[in-house]
């Protein structure tokens, strides 16, 4: 893209920068403009934030997987415990 459009609607390191940094805060109402402006115009911002994306629900499910089974650990320590008690 050309100088102008970067002033204008972000450089592509911006835009990656604002595309991560979405997921966390809330951009401002004239950044998010700015930033849908760059992706509207940018396709290999755009391919970015899409992989980006699928990298963090990925990395989100596995996570939650991980607590579940924290969690199925500690009803199974809680069964063996009851069960030990009981003979
Ligand atoms: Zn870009």
């Amino acid at each position: 893209m050309n100088t102008l459009l970067h002033t204008l609607i972000f450089t592509c390191r911006e835009a990656g920068l604002l595309i991560e940094k979405k997921r966390e805060i809330q951009l401002s109402a004239m950044t998010g403009i700015r930033l849908k402006l760059h992706l509207s115009a940018c396709k290999s911002c755009r391919i970015y934030a899409t992989q980006s994306e699928q990298i963090h629900q990925a990395l989100k499910k596995n996570l939650i997987i991980d607590d579940l089974k924290v969690i199925e650990n500690e009803l199974l320590k809680a069964k063996i415990l009851n069960n030990l008690k009981k003979e």
